[in-house]
Parts: structure tokens; sequence; C-alpha cells
């Protein structure tokens, strides 16, 4: 190797590891990795940067909490590739690399099914005589592979049948092999399915194999409703696990807890220590109404250092009760314009398009800050959303309100090169110059209404006794992010935005069409990644229902076909925006009265299959332009500057790739070093 050569890869190993860093799929097409970079973490205070630090440690300590949520054997999966990968050194090149493909999907699904699609995926190019060879030889290698590993990755319940005492590499692999490779064996993580025995088909690890809904029925209804619990079946009985340090996840909850106490003196409120102080007893005692107390602190402190710990959607769970671990770190970006929108929520919650009596009387304005992240695992990284609005509990939400966050630098973190391949591909030619000149404005706004006007609009019946999500049950999580959007679609025409400043009112009506066709068309284009015709995540459920209920009650919105393409069309804006009012108003109803049929009738009518003529257009032409089906991330470092044992500062950086980022917060599972290594 020359020295220039050396000097140039040396310079290469250097440069920050922001934008595409690299594409997963057969064709390139299933994930589009980025490098996530958080502008302006320098630009924070030490105090807060330290704080910075605490709960990004706090964060990586969960990560693996979720992928055992997703599956029993998630994380023995996920460990033995790792354990193959890091004792590779002299195996055959394409084994190694199939190991290493198949190890990335497992990083960025936490598990080995599809984080959105809730379905079993399998190896692209691994196959079970591969998998032998590869073990075989990180045994010789003095991998830890064979016996029990469940208890180093910190996993205390028992399986429905105990392992051998000694269970050899070879059963150990017996015991794995359906999961990893026969897609008949548990192919649905979690099904929703009407008519379905729902608990005994969904493989996700919130149930015990063998639970029923029958026998589920058996217990009180208090544990029907609990957020932090696993179930296991004792006896023929399901018997609650709660999540607790002492119980079920210890080690990880205490790992966790060591580091949020560390963030206590830091903390940049009262409120946000009072909150933080809620989380630790929670972990602690399990006691869920400490995790109310600490969402009441959470969403009133408006702090410019924020973050989220804990088990908080419910999208894994078939009944929609339980929740998924996710931790994050973010810090404030500019909020100006999303502050005024929140100033204004109660202006918009009069002009909603439902029954008096299902409008919130009076709206205290909801805490919104648009932020940079810092770290996202669980649940919420390396998939992450572009916005959140929490907390989910209807009570709090309804007497003192939610907060909303806006995750920038993951919106904005997109290829503009295909951006514009869809535009050209995928619209209308009469749509393209509205959709290019205002796409990026009019999604903005949409998530921010989503988020801001949308999921804290509305109350339940005066009369209502139970939680609607309780009552509704698996379409509740669904029929919530289809109101979110409808809010976002119905309000975009107020005179109230312009006088914000969110744009002028002679772009408005432009602003509308790219928001109404660019909802269309997206919902059209994200069939890209279905298999079959069915749609299964919550989101895309209740985008799949304002699609189908426009286009197939004549609401102004068509799908059109020219030249053997299919498009979606606008025939008529202001109908469709009738169409949306009509539907947001009867949504509302369903939710506020707490109306399980009507929520299943008119998801089973409209927002589960999709065309599948449709679907394969979108597809062939999504694979003609090698449109990713998905975007993740890796995230920045946080490095700590020590002086003796204490930190005074930290340094952010990007140097890392999806694998080293991700070995690392496996490494790091039960650590509280500081430095960690
Ligand atoms: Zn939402």
């Amino acid at each position: 190797m020359s020295l220039l050569l050396l000097f140039a890869l040396a310079l290469m190993a250097d440069q920050p590891k922001v934008g595409e860093l690299e594409r997963l799929g057969k064709t390139g097409q299933d994930f589009l990795v980025i490098g996530l970079d958080a502008p302006g973490f320098d630009q924070l205070s030490p105090k807060q940067k330290i704080l910075s630090y605490y709960l990004y440690r706090a964060a990586i300590a969960g990560n693996d909490l979720f992928t055992d949520q997703n599956h029993r054997y998630g994380l023995e999966i996920k460990d033995l590739m790792e354990q193959i990968y890091l004792n590779s050194e002299g195996l055959d090149p394409p084994v190694r690399e199939a190991v290493h493909d198949y190890l990335k999907y497992l990083w960025l699904n936490h598990g080995h099914y599809h984080h959105n699609k809730h379905q079993k995926y399998l190896p692209n190019r691994l196959t079970p005589e591969m998998l032998r060879r590869a073990a075989e030889h990180a045994r010789q290698r003095g991998a830890r592979l064979k016996g029990d590993r469940r208890k180093a990755l910190g996993l205390n319940y028992p399986l429905e049948k105990p392992l051998p005492a000694n269970e050899t590499l070879d059963q150990k692999l017996k015991r794995l092999e359906p999961h990893i490779f026969d897609p008949q064996f548990e192919p649905l993580q979690v099904n929703q399915k009407k008519g379905d025995d729902i608990l005994a088909t969904s493989f996700v690890n919130l149930y015990h194999p063998g639970i029923t809904q029958a026998l589920f029925d058996r217990l009180e209804p208090a544990w029907k409703a609990r957020l932090n619990v696993r179930f296991h079946l004792r006896d023929g009985q399901p018997e609650p696990q709660l999540y607790r340090m002492g119980g079920i996840y210890d080690r990880y909850l205490e790992t966790i807890s060591h580091f949020l106490k560390q963030a206590l003196p830091y903390a940049e409120s009262n409120e946000q220590r009072a909150g933080l102080q809620a989380l630790l007893d929670y972990y602690r005692t399990g006691d869920e109404k400490k995790f109310r107390e600490y969402s009441v602190h959470w969403l009133k402190s408006d702090t410019v250092i924020d973050y989220l710990n804990g088990f908080v959607e419910q999208y894994k769970d078939p009944r929609g009760v339980i929740g998924q671990f996710e931790g994050n770190v973010s810090f404030v970006s500019d909020s100006t314009l999303i502050e005024r929108l929140a100033d204004s929520a109660s202006y918009f919650e009069k002009k909603m398009p439902w029954p008096e009596q299902y409008r919130k009387e009076k709206v205290s304005p909801p805490v919104a800050n648009v932020v940079n992240v810092v770290v996202e695992t669980g649940d919420s990284g390396p998939n992450s959303p572009v916005a959140y609005n929490l907390p989910n509990y209807e009570d709090i939400r309804r007497d003192v309100g939610s907060k909303n966050i806006i995750l920038l630098n993951v919106e904005e973190a997109q290829s503009e090169k295909i951006r514009e391949q869809m535009i050209r591909e995928f619209y209308l030619p009469e749509f393209q110059e509205d959709y290019r000149a205002f796409d990026k404005v009019a999604r903005k706004w949409e998530v921010y209404m989503h988020e801001v006007i949308g999921h804290g609009s509305g109350r339940p019946d005066p009369k209502l006794t139970q939680d609607p999500r309780t009552l509704i049950g698996l379409a509740f999580s669904s029929l919530e992010e289809c109101r979110a959007d409808l809010v976002a679609l119905y309000h975009v025409w107020d005179p109230k935005l312009v006088e914000i400043g969110a744009f002028t009112r002679e772009e408005q009506p432009r602003v509308a069409r790219a928001m109404y066709i660019g909802y269309l068309q997206g919902t059209m284009n994200r069939y890209r990644s279905l298999e079959d015709d069915i749609v299964r995540e919550a989101h895309r459920r209740g985008r799949q229902l304002i699609l189908s209920y426009l286009v197939e009650n004549n609401y102004g919105a068509r799908v059109v076909q020219r030249n053997g393409n299919y498009y979606a069309e606008i025939s008529d804006l202001e109908r469709m925006h009738q169409g949306v009012a009509e539907l947001l108003g009867k949504l509302q109803v369903v939710k506020s009265t707490g109306d399980a049929e009507g929520a299943t009738q008119i998801f089973d009518r409209y927002g589960t299959r999709v065309n599948t003529t449709w679907r394969d257009n979108i597809k062939e032409r999504a694979a003609r332009l090698r449109i990713p089906d998905e975007t993740v991330f890796v995230f920045p470092q946080l490095v700590p500057v020590l002086k003796g044992n204490e930190i005074v500062d930290v340094r952010i950086e990007t140097k890392e790739d999806l694998t080293a980022q991700q070995l690392r917060w496996s490494r790091w599972r039960f650590n509280t070093r500081i430095p960690a290594e």
C-alpha cells in the first residue's frame, strides 16, 4: 500500500459519518442507513451536556429490553449472531457476510420480526448450514455460545419448556433454527385480525405461549389495563410479571436507574427533577401510578434537554395496552412556529367538526418543541418516528394536557435525490409543481398539527367511566393516528395558519393541495413494502382508512391509471375537505363513546386491505428506482470529558457506522463505568 493511500484511508476514517452510510437488501431497497448529526449540541451549557450524557447512558441501557419484548428468543438470536460475528476472523467471507447482513436486520428491527410489518422476515443469504459452520468456527475461537446465555442477557423469566441444564451448541441451534429460518413457524408477531384469537396467534413476548383470549379474559380488569407487565402461564393460568427491579428485567432497570440517579442533580427544573424521581420510584416498585406521576411532570417540564425512558407506545401489543421500551435524549432547536400553533390550540378545538360535547371546553396550550435528537433506543431507534405526542393516558391528556416533540434532525435527514425521483415517478404532472414547491412545508405542518392540535384534541363522553383505549382495544392506536392525521388535513385551510406565519394567504391553497396529494400518493407509495394485501401498522392503517374512505365514497379523490401506471388524483379539493370533515366527525364520536364495534367496523371496511393491482404497480416502480422501504439511523456518540473522576464536559462525535454503534450498545448493556471503555 502506498503512503499516499494510507494517508487517504486515515483521512477517511476521520470523516464524520453523516448522511447516507449504507443500503441493505438484495437490491439495496430494504433499508437506507443515515448517519445523523445533532447540530447545536456544542452550544449547550456543560451542565446541560452532562445531563444529556447520563440520560444517553440510561437510554442505551434499555435498548435490549425492546428486543426481548418483541420475542422471547429475540435477544438470544441477536446475541448468538453478535458472538459469531465477533469471532468470525478466518471464516469464509461469504458466510461472514451472510451473518453480518442478518445481524444488521436484527439490530434495525430489534429482532427477527419486521418492526413495522409485525411479520417474520428471513435472512437474505444465511442458510442453516452456513449458520452451523459459522457457529462452530466461533466456538473454536472461544466464543460463548453454548449453554444458557439467557442469564448473562439478564433474562430471568421461565420459558414454556425449561432448557436442558447443559444445553449444547447443537441443541441451541436446533431450538433457534425454526425461529430464524422457517417462515411458517410463529409467523406473526402481532395479529389483529378480526375473528382470530389475537393472543394465541401473536408471538410478541408480552404473553407466554399458550395464553389464549379465553384464559386471559379470566384476569382481573386492573391487570388487563396494565402498561408494564408480561403475562406468564403457570399451571394453565395467566400470571402477571411486573417490569420492575427485583422482578422481570431486573438488571436492565437497575442499570437504567443507576444513570437516572446520576442525572438527578443536573435536572434543569424542579418539574424535571420530580419526573426523574417518579421514574426511579416506578422502576423500583413497578407501581404504574408512579409512571403516571412521571408522565405529568414530563409533559409539564418545558426544558432544553428532554428525554423519554420507559414503556411507552403500545403498538406491539395485539390488545394495544402493554408498553414497549424506548429511550431517547433531545435538546430544543427552534420552536417559534410550533409554539404559536400550540398557543392557538383552543381556537382550533372550537372549530373541530364534531359534536360540541366532545370538544374540550378549555385547552391549555400544549408544550410543543422542535428538537434535535441525540440518541434513540428500543422502540424509537434506529427506526425513528419524526414526532411524538405523549403521554398516552387519556385522562391525563384530558385533565392536564400533552407534550409534542418534533424531531427536526430526523425529519430533515432525507435524500434529495430520492425525493426528486419519487416526485417524477409517482406524481401526476399536473401536481408536480405544487408538490415540489410545497411538499416540505406541507409535511411540516401536517406533522405539527397531527401532534399539537390532533392527538391532544377532543374529550371522552362524560358518561364514560373507562379509558376509551381500554374499551376500544386493538383498533385504538390506528383510530387515534387516523384521527390526528384528519385534524391536520382538516385545518390546513384555516386562516389562523396564515396569521401565525406558517405560509402566506396566496400560498395556502397550494400548500393544501400539496398536502392532500402528498397524503394520498404517500399512502399508496408505502405499499412498496407490503408483502400481502393487509396493512398492519397503526399509522399506516390510519392512512389507508382515509384514502379508501375518500376514494370509495367519491369525495373528490380518485386513483387513476395513466400509461399503465396508477396515480392518486384530486378531482375536487373542496369536496375532499368535506370528506375529511365527515370522517373526522365520525371517528371522534367512536373515540369519545369508546365504541369498539364501530371502530372495528370502519377499519375492517376501509383501513385494512389494499388493492393488489395498485400495490404491484407501486412495488414495480419503486423497485426500478431502488427506493428504500425504510430510513434508519446511526446516532451521534457522546464522549465525557473527565477531570479526575468527574465529568466536566461532553463532546459529540459522529464516527461510528451501524455495526460499531450497535455492537457498542450491546457491550454496554449492564455497564455503569464512566468512561465505559
Ligand atoms: Zn401520532
